[in-house]
């Protein structure tokens, strides 16, 4: 397993992650357990605000709370000096709750609620990200009720396919984001929205996929938006102040994974908004990027205790682990791979070829096929790394299992962040209608 960030083996042959024995974090919180490198994730967060500086541009790093959202993560952001992307209103009661600066809060989404449209205005967040025609209309409509006037972006699909996995594309023409560039709905829609007496148009929004191990794809969009903005201004007189070209910057899941340093997508970014409006004379717009699995991916790991073992000889070992799929749905979802080590076994040499399967009651519950380890035992800790970003966001509790505690370990401390779901969870939402409920019956003989 390639050790990230602070991740290292230390003296007593364990995984030791921000200066924390990761065996000792499994005596304190249990297993299965996310835990996040903070170290890294402020250092990913300072390579973008870092790279953006270099450049003399103005620009927003705005953090994709989806990826990784907790209030402590929202702190991080602020402290960092980034905004803040949410797509719900689940996720805009947390930045608010962790107080988070509305006017940094850009809200994002196909099918935003009547109810989260009036939250956000009432919140007086910073931006919304449009992305169809009945948003426009409802948002001004809003808008207009609480006499207000609301920043917008118009998410556009550029027709840029990201290669990538291709359930996580999102610029190609047939997607279920934004206004097409190509059929001339983009156009459409900013001559509406330039029209609506409630919304300030800031520019357009554009995001190509996701886990983009080139810079082709941001350059092309880049050139895709310039050349709309100059016929945007030809034909409208209207100028975009602000171009915001989404996220999707790889990280390095597998040894074979080569995604670019973030300092170099940034440059590839800024190069291609000076060159390309540069050449049609167009005031320089501030640059937003919205990066979430680049800034927490590979920060984060999860802790497992190893449990039963199936050995079918001659076909496979499978290994079972006290999590799975509740946890980490994306080897499901995206057959996703993972890299994984023994945790308190960490100097051992691999001896054999195992699965690691899930404790859930689906087939397809499996974290990692065909990994090399020493030969395990129950009680083991299997570490899986790179599992900061869509893991603790898509959890669930499938089979009524309890979502993991989050820690933070930084310096040798480590700090709770989200607790360890109880039973009381479990089942607090339940409700027994009136005529269910036990009566104690008399059993007549
Ligand atoms: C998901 C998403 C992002 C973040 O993508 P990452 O791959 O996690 O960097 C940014 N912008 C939009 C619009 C998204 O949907």
């Amino acid at each position: 397993m390639y050790l990230h960030g602070t991740s290292k083996i230390n003296n007593k042959g364990h995984l030791e992650i921000g200066g924390v024995d990761a065996t000792a974090l499994v005596s304190e919180y249990g297993t299965p357990l996310y835990v996040f490198d903070e170290a890294l994730v402020r250092q990913r967060c300072r390579e973008f605000v870092s790279a953006f500086q270099a450049s003399g541009l103005k620009y927003q790093v705005a953090y994709a709370s989806k990826a990784f959202m907790v209030m402590a993560m929202c702190r991080i952001v602020e402290e960092e000096g980034m905004s803040l992307d949410v797509v719900s209103d689940g996720e805009l009661y947390t930045a608010l709750q962790a107080g988070f600066p509305a006017e940094r809060i850009h809200f994002h989404g196909n099918n935003k609620t009547p109810e989260e449209i009036e939250m956000a205005i009432d919140a007086r967040i910073g931006c919304f990200v449009v992305d169809n025609f009945d948003e426009l209309q409802l948002l001004n409509a809003i808008a207009g009720e609480k006499r207000q006037k609301v920043n917008i972006l118009l998410r556009i699909t550029p027709g840029v396919e990201a290669h990538t996995h291709e359930y996580i594309s999102t610029g190609q023409t047939d997607s279920k984001f934004g206004f097409d560039l190509g059929n001339g709905s983009a156009f459409r829609a900013i001559k509406e929205a330039s029209e609506q007496a409630h919304l300030q148009l800031l520019g357009v929004h554009s995001h190509i996929g996701s886990q983009i191990f080139e810079v082709e794809g941001f350059r092309m969009a880049a050139e895709k938006v310039a050349a709309f903005a100059v016929e945007v201004r030809k034909e409208l007189s209207v100028i975009f102040p602000v171009i915001n070209l989404g996220g999707g910057f790889g990280i390095r899941y597998m040894e074979g994974d080569t995604p670019l340093p973030v300092a170099v997508y940034v440059k590839a970014i800024t190069d291609a908004i000076k060159e390309n409006f540069g050449a049609n004379d167009y005031p320089l717009p501030e640059i937003w990027v919205e990066p979430g699995r680049s800034i927490v991916g590979d920060a984060g790991t999860t802790l497992y205790t190893i449990g039963t073992t199936k050995d079918i000889p001659g076909v496979r070992k499978y290994i079972a682990v006290n999590g799975g799929m509740t946890d980490n749905p994306r080897p499901a979802l995206y057959e996703s791979e993972y890299e994984a080590m023994l945790a308190n076994r960490a100097t051992e040499q691999p001896e054999e070829v195992v699965s690691i399967a899930g404790k859930c009651c689906e087939s397809g519950d499996m974290l990692i096929w065909d990994i090399q380890l020493p030969k395990v035992h129950v009680g083991d800790v299997l570490a899986v790394s790179c599992t900061g970003a869509y893991n603790y966001a898509m959890a669930s509790n499938y089979n009524r299992i309890r979502r993991p505690a989050v820690v933070f370990v930084k310096d040798g401390q480590s700090d709770l962040v989200v607790k360890r779901e109880t039973y009381n969870d479990i089942v607090g939402n339940d409700v027994i209608p009136e005529r269910m409920k036990q009566v104690s019956k008399s059993v007549s003989s």
